[in-house]
């Protein structure tokens, strides 16, 4: 009878960075009914297609149970956990002899809780002596981390949610939101339809999100850096600056309004460069003049790119020079992709930060050293994405743990990816699928690792919230919580009182204990007030915007009355490189490929893939082609395709669209060889990274497209 089930658990959906709420009734059958949390303040019980079907995601079919080896014969065995535990940890500590610590590195995921990526981090960094710890977030979020550095002097989300209730003007640049934010989509259509918002799209595509708007500009591919540069310009020259605001908080305004000038001098090169029609541009300009209340949100359009964090600073520029950051319904808004691309971000899982949001200055390497005790603390930036794997490719690095994610599909140029982890002497997934293209690139051990559901700690929204995932189902088979399985192999390599974890809330208190600010300071990430929760309020915590510090009261919006996190508490304007593509078309390669998702699936499908209902929506991989180049290149709509980059190639169903442009094309990441043939659009895309981000380029790799 029901009544003998368990009640609801409070979980928080393992999708996208909008974090919504769940409520999950176990029923008791190894399933669970899924509702939205009419209490959870990310989205008051709403639920989209994706979070909606998590029920049917449950099952084991394909669940990795216990801990794999890979044999003299090639095949995957069955290992204990003691002897896989003890031959990866061996193996780490025989590569640090032979070849040093830079010899080995740890490829991690937004996928992961919080706590499982703070104790990876601190093994890594602190114990065996490198920083090669990066992350899929790399591919996500990183060149919004690098523009808010430079410009905030911190990694840090002014804006919130309700911001987007109270804005009189939200634009969305490089943003799919009604596919990729959907909860905060409806939030932002909401506040259109009763407060009469105007909503501005920026994207190249038309895309669900542009459907019902009130001005959509289909901008040229790579050119939002001279869009914004025109917007500063013109804010300028009609004097619709705050220039009280500037003069008390911002540096750099003469040089970033100079090369603005430079970039995009007037309406006219504005709307050449961008490939708009001047009445547009005029329009856009005019509403974000005339409208104090503007929330601007970027997401992966702007980020993935090699421009991408020039990008992120012509935009947070304009809401610099206008005062309009931090106040409620104004700020410049990053949309990040992944559930915990944020916690991530918290807790040092990039390349190039340590911990807690410090970096590698000595004084912070000394401060996280003593903290943790670390007998070999990391103290200069490790490799980021892209360089760690060609670091691979090059022999330089020779162990690898990969975990929560699949680099083998995911990366530019994944076939390049895919023959590089082949040369790995120790090559180590932590997995809950059976097989990805990663594990079958040949991994030498794949150790089962709970999934969402079993999984139990923290992550943190797009608007700075921590929500609890907690577990409504056993753990299945012999897998392990992330940080359990890290935790084991740092006891092994020596470290035990370090990694003598009993539970997630003992991770989370050393984690929050170590955010505090020692003898006052000046960084922004503080949840000192979570250091001392018992595993009973751990347990019950409710989802909490941070910071939340112990000394003082917390902030729910920064910078309003400036208060920057760099040396002289003054936001910076930067001056942004001239816009333009980082490789040519040609006559072999005439388009341009953009890559991104569709609303219905996740990442590479391990867990959207086992819901029939969410396979309806697209079922099958495929390109967008506009109907001007569908003619010229022979191509039918429905008909199959074969696309080639100088990197790969791969074969998809054409869906001709008016939505696309001339020249571009569009394709999903989430299919692979795994799950459709010769489907992997990873293959194709081209190695650029940006140069401050290191984040890469999936929008503009030049392509050929014909006919099958
Ligand atoms: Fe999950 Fe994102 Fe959908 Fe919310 S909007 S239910 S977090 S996928």
């Amino acid at each position: 009878a029901p009544s003998q089930h368990p009640p609801a658990v409070r979980t928080t959906c393992p999708y996208c960075g909008v974090g919504c709420g769940v409520l999950a009734k176990p029923d008791g059958l190894g399933g669970a009914v899924i509702a939205g949390d009419p209490a959870h303040p990310a989205n008051f019980g709403r639920l989209c297609s994706k979070g909606s079907a998590l029920g049917e995601t449950l099952g084991l079919e394909s669940r990795l149970l216990h801990p794999m080896r890979r044999g003299a014969d090639g095949a995957l065995a069955r290992a204990s956990w003691d002897a896989a535990l003890d031959q990866v940890a061996a193996g780490f500590a025989r590569t640090i002899d032979k070849h040093g610590p830079n010899a080995v590195a740890f490829y991690l995921s937004g996928q992961l809780l919080t706590e499982d990526y703070y104790v990876a981090n601190k093994l890594m960094k602190g114990f065996l002596g490198s920083a090669n710890v990066d992350t899929n977030s790399r591919l996500c979020m990183a060149s919004s981390v690098a523009g808010h550095r430079r410009a905030f002097g911190s990694d840090t989300v002014p804006g919130i949610y309700s911001d987007l209730d109270e804005a009189d003007l939200i634009v969305l640049v490089g943003s799919n939101a009604a596919w990729c934010h959907p909860i905060l989509y409806q939030r932002m259509m909401a506040n259109r339809r009763m407060r009469g918002a105007k909503v501005v799209v920026i994207d190249p595509r038309r895309t669900a999100t542009a459907e019902d708007v009130d001005l959509f500009l289909p901008i040229a591919p790579g050119m939002d850096t001279a869009l914004f540069s025109g917007l500063l310009v013109h804010l300028s020259d009609v004097l619709a600056l705050d220039y009280e605001y500037i003069d008390a908080h911002v540096s750099g305004f003469p040089d970033a309004l100079a090369r603005a000038r430079e970039i995009a001098p007037d309406l006219a090169t504005t709307a050449r460069l961008a490939g708009l029609a001047q009445d547009d541009v005029a329009a856009f300009f005019a509403l974000f003049r005339e409208t104090a209340k503007t929330v601007t949100c970027y997401s992966q359009g702007v980020n993935q790119s090699a421009q991408g964090t020039d990008k992120v600073n012509a935009i947070v520029n304009c809401h610099l020079a206008t005062g309009r950051i931090g106040k409620n319904g104004a700020s410049p808004f990053s949309l990040t992709g992944q559930p915990n691309a944020m916690g991530g971000r918290e807790v040092g899982g990039l390349a190039n930060q340590l911990a807690a949001h410090m970096g590698f200055s000595p004084q912070e390497v000394d401060r996280v050293g003593r903290f943790w005790n670390g007998p070999a603390m990391a103290k200069r930036e490790g490799l980021k994405a892209v360089q760690m794997f060609d670091a691979i490719a090059r022999g330089e690095i020779k162990a690898l743990w990969v975990m929560a994610t699949n680099p083998a599909a995911s990366l530019p140029r994944a076939g390049a990816v895919r023959e590089a982890l082949r040369k790995l002497d120790l090559f180590v997934v932590s997995e809950n699928v059976l097989s990805n293209d990663t594990v079958s690139a040949g991994a030498h051990f794949v150790l089962p690792a709970a999934a969402w559901g079993e999984k139990d700690g923290t992550v943190t929204n797009s608007e700075r919230r921590i929500s609890r995932q907690r577990p409504f189902l056993p753990l299945p088979g012999e897998a392990k919580p992330d940080w359990w399985i890290v935790s084991q192999v740092g006891q092994r390599l020596g470290f035990a009182d370090a990694f003598a974890y009993r539970s997630s809330a003992d991770v989370f208190r050393e984690h929050a204990k170590l955010s505090m600010f020692e003898n006052g300071g000046t960084r922004d990430f503080d949840i000192g007030a979570l250091a001392l929760l018992s595993d009973e309020a751990f347990d019950a915590l409710d989802p909490v915007l941070w910071p939340a510090p112990a000394t003082r009261a917390g902030t729910e919006r920064f910078f309003a009355q400036g208060g920057f996190f760099t040396s002289d508490r003054k936001a910076k304007m930067i001056a942004p490189e001239m816009p333009r593509p980082q490789a040519e078309t040609s006559d072999a390669l005439p388009f341009r490929l953009n890559t991104g998702r569709v609303r219905d699936q996740w990442h590479t499908m391990t867990r959207s893939g086992l819901s029939p209902r969410l396979a309806k929506h697209l079922p099958e991989p495929f390109v967008e082609v506009h109907p001007d180049d569908a003619i010229a290149a022979g191509l039918s709509h429905d008909g199959f395709a074969r696309l080639h980059s100088r990197y790969g190639a791969c074969v998809l169903k054409v869906r001709v669209s008016e939505g696309q442009q001339r020249g571009s094309l569009f394709a999903p990441i989430h299919w692979s060889d795994e799950t459709a043939a010769m489907a992997r659009v990873g293959e194709l895309v081209m190695p650029a990274t940006d140069p401050f981000s290191g984040q890469p380029e999936a929008k503009a790799t030049p392509v050929a497209i014909a006919p099958v």
